[in-house]
């Protein structure tokens, strides 16, 4: 059951059947730089001009943002070319200021979400505003802290609200720059249908080439929008230069999306699904049968195992048993990745199960070869 009370994304941006579209500089750098953005991003069907006024830097020294002076940049850039505005708040200051200047809506950063003396504070600020308000996922992939976030600004009285995925940060390499967890995005759509999804693809890549890609598969996962970084010189952006793109290629970008339908009332369409998806509820169902008869043999290995006096891991068995399942897996065109996770799985399971067995040694018993 949902604990957020939230009004559709449709009620308070009109934006039905495509994806809601917030584009713009990471950061203002002057009136003109907004300007000139916002006058090559007319025409692109962008809903709202976003720019940083105030910068969250990791590392000192860094350019950290204009400040108050570049809302009334950033509002008139907007209404010349007739978008609507967005900026980045951290503090109650930079709300009310944000407010103040009529800016039309408001983003948390992931550096202040990981913070619910931060949030809370904002969501004070924030109090019964009819300013959409969107929270950027954590910088670590914790559920609770984003939902937490989303929680302390409605129970504000704030309706307006949704979220935005913006990667995570993980350890080792990837090839993102904030890792996407597609999973969770859709763990929250499952928990909270009504709250809308806007993918933000500049942050997960960190790379200007790899933009459409990700921006692809977040239509294609029915997600509700987008925020991408958009520069009249991305290269000598003041930050964040590797991966925003010009108006241009913003509106190419948008133009070259394959926006997927929710659903389709096509009956054909329809029957056939309704065909494929009976056989993918009878395979389900196959799966947790097999599931259940393969941890009854583990039941019955377990309580072999006790009988002799024997420990539940062999990890040699462990590994050869691996091996042959991924050759196995491999050879049916399947990921290497997916079958070994879900043999990691099944494993983990059966070593608590059969520990659960050797715990429930009958009274009185003695194991041949126990010495007591
Ligand atoms: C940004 O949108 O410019 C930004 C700083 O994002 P994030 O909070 O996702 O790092
Ligand atoms: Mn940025």
């Amino acid at each position: 059951m949902s604990t957020l009370v939230t009004a559709s994304l449709a009620a308070w941006s009109g934006v039905e059947g495509r994806p809601l579209v917030i584009a713009g500089p990471c950061s203002a750098e002057s009136e003109e730089q907004l300007l000139e953005t916002a006058r090559r991003l007319h025409g692109a069907r962008v809903d709202y001009f976003r720019a940083g006024i105030w910068k969250a830097r990791t590392r000192p020294a860094n350019f950290e943002g204009i400040g108050d002076a570049a809302l009334p940049w950033l509002v008139k850039a907007g209404r010349q070319f007739g978008m609507k505005t967005a900026t980045e708040v951290a503090t109650p200051a930079h709300v009310e200021a944000a407010l103040h200047h009529g800016v039309d809506l408001l983003w948390i950063g992931a550096r202040t979400t990981v913070n619910p003396f931060s949030v809370q504070e904002l969501a004070d600020a924030l109090r019964g505003v009819t300013t959409p308000v969107l929270v950027k996922n954590p910088t670590s992939p914790d559920m609770a802290l984003w939902l937490g976030a989303l929680e302390r600004i409605n129970r504000a009285g704030v309706r307006r609200l949704g979220v935005i995925h913006r990667g995570f940060s993980v350890a080792g390499n990837t090839r993102f720059r904030n890792a996407p967890m597609w999973e969770l995005a859709i763990e929250f759509r499952r928990m909270h249908p009504d709250v809308p999804i806007i993918t933000d693809p500049s942050h997960i890549t960190g790379r200007r080439e790899m933009i459409l890609d990700v921006a692809q598969h977040a239509m294609d996962l029915g997600l509700d929008g987008l925020m991408i970084e958009a520069h009249p010189n991305p290269d000598q952006a003041w930050s964040d230069a590797a991966q925003q793109v010009t108006p241009e290629r913003l509106s190419e970008i948008l133009a070259l999306l394959k926006v997927r339908r929710e659903t389709s009332a096509d009956v054909e369409y329809l029957a056939s699904l309704e065909v494929l998806r009976d056989r993918i509820d009878h395979l389900d169902h196959d799966l947790l049968d097999l599931l259940a008869k393969r941890m009854r043999v583990v039941e019955e290995i377990g309580e072999y195992k006790r009988a002799n006096n024997v420990a539940t891991l062999q990890v040699s068995r462990w590994s050869a048993l691996l091996e042959d399942r991924l050759a196995r897996a491999v050879e049916l065109g399947l990921a290497p990745e997916y079958a070994q996770a879900i043999y990691e799985i099944i494993h983990r399971e059966s070593v608590r199960r059969q520990s659960e067995v050797m715990s429930e040694e009958p009274a009185g018993s003695t194991p041949p070869g126990r010495q007591d």
